[in-house]
């Protein structure tokens, strides 16, 4: 029997998540002159970024002023803190202000004292339909890394009780959601996939042998076949959320799931990889956050994602920009025309069409100009036309933001295996 919980409306911070886009730009320049200062002071890593960069902490006042400071990557951080242990010169509170410190890959430590990003979670919950009363089983490993712990105390923010699942244990999972009734589910899309069939093996119908109405996953993609086939198995609500052991959650779907929104309480720029400055809305780049994290506050930490955002309204009443969808990892971009190009847009032009079986771009350059081709192989018993190709090349643009021309060809022209971006220029 489902709960009476409206899931649906509402928001945990109602006039923050809601600020017009004037008083955001304000709101977040505010609190990035109160983080620059702070880190500025008590971060050596940070006072040696901005030096570097021959800026003074009073440089940086507004958004658009970060594209004067350098970006921290990801896959930096572990040797840095190698350098400068143990947190590399990050560390921007006295370590026993601290809650607790985690071990990500790498290895690289996570100082954290909880506050700011486990209320940008807590905002991912609610928009995700966690209500108080829920009980939530976390599903996420409780050793080392911070998740399990970001999410569990998310949940006592907004009133739930949690189950601390953690990783593998199926059937004992099965049997504490079955037992006690468990209304939420927290981990990887693929880990429920593996509840559902435990499930059924143990005799439960998910739906209705199973309370779960509720579920926010990340750490995985989540392919909308899959979201709705889990939807459609437990009769529940899922909902996803993005962010990094480092820096926490940068986005978060809402009811709506049309991208996910930026917490209130971050700065999620999107950039040219190469240059560093900030993209607008659509283009393809390289997602960038600043947070206001005392204890480990990350001034433009580049996480190495892709992705590409929205400005445009949410029928929530949100209005932060949201992230339309992460591509893939930065290692895997393309330039053509000067725009960045990933094999996750390739995809999202293709699933436009049920007429698209596969297909493959192909780069190449004729008289210094980039030209891009779609290879297209076309599901059984569709005909080639120019009207299809026309609809096609029409499409392109909006995932893309470059032209390309289509071009049918048969599935043996492609190998077994292949890359969805074949670049055959040569710079010679
Ligand atoms: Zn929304």
């Amino acid at each position: 029997m489902a709960s009476e919980r409206d899931r649906t409306t509402g928001f945990y911070h109602q006039t923050l998540e809601t600020l017009s886009p004037g008083k955001r730009e304000t709101f977040l320049s505010e609190e990035l002159r109160k983080i620059v200062t702070h880190a500025c002071q008590n971060a050596s890593a940070i006072r040696k970024k901005f030096a570097s960069a021959g800026l003074k902490p009073g440089d940086v006042r507004s958004v658009k002023d970060l594209e004067k400071l350098p970006i921290t990557h990801k896959h930096e951080l572990a040797s840095l803190q190698k350098e400068d242990p143990p947190f590399g010169g990050f560390l921007g509170v006295p370590m026993q202000r601290l809650k607790r410190i985690c071990m990500s890959p790498g290895p690289i430590y996570e100082p954290e004292d909880t506050e700011s990003k486990n209320d940008r979670w807590t905002q991912a919950f609610f928009a995700a339909g966690f209500r108080k009363g829920d009980i939530g089983q976390v599903t996420f490993s409780y050793h080392l890394v911070p998740p399990a712990f970001w999410f569990e105390d998310a949940l006592h923010r907004l009133g739930c009780i949690a189950t601390p699942g953690g990783v593998g244990n199926t059937e004992q999972q099965v049997k504490m959601m079955h037992d006690l009734k468990v209304t939420g589910y927290i981990g990887t899309p693929s880990f429920l996939m593996a509840v559902a069939k435990k499930a059924q093996e143990l005799g439960y119908d998910p739906k209705n042998d199973l309370a779960l109405e509720v579920g926010f996953v990340s750490g995985e993609m989540l392919p909308e076949s899959l979201r709705s086939e889990l939807e459609e198995t437990f009769g529940m609500v899922i909902r996803q959320g993005y962010g990094t052991a480092d820096v926490g959650c940068m986005g978060f779907e809402c009811y709506h799931k049309n991208g996910m929104h930026f917490p209130y309480n971050c700065i999620v720029e999107i950039v040219d990889p190469e240059t560093g400055k900030q993209l607008g809305p659509g283009e393809t780049g390289e997602i960038v956050t600043t947070v206001f994290d005392e204890a480990y506050p990350m001034i433009r930490f580049g996480t190495g994602d892709l992705s590409y955002y929205t400005d445009e309204p949410c029928d929530c009443g949100r209005t932060s920009g949201r992230l339309v969808k992460i591509l893939g990892r930065l290692d895997q971009v393309t330039k053509v025309k000067g725009m960045f190009i990933h094999p996750g847009n390739v995809e999202e032009v293709a699933a436009r069409f049920e007429e698209i079986k596969e297909c493959q771009v192909v780069v190449t350059r004729e008289g210094h100009v980039d030209q891009m081709t779609f290879k297209v192989v076309l599901a059984d018993g569709v005909t080639p036309s120019d009207d299809l190709a026309k609809q096609i090349e029409s499409a392109i643009p909006g995932s893309m933001r470059v032209r390309g021309k289509v071009e049918f060809i048969e599935r043996k022209a492609l190998p077994e295996k292949y890359s969805k971006i074949n670049d055959l220029r040569k710079w010679e």
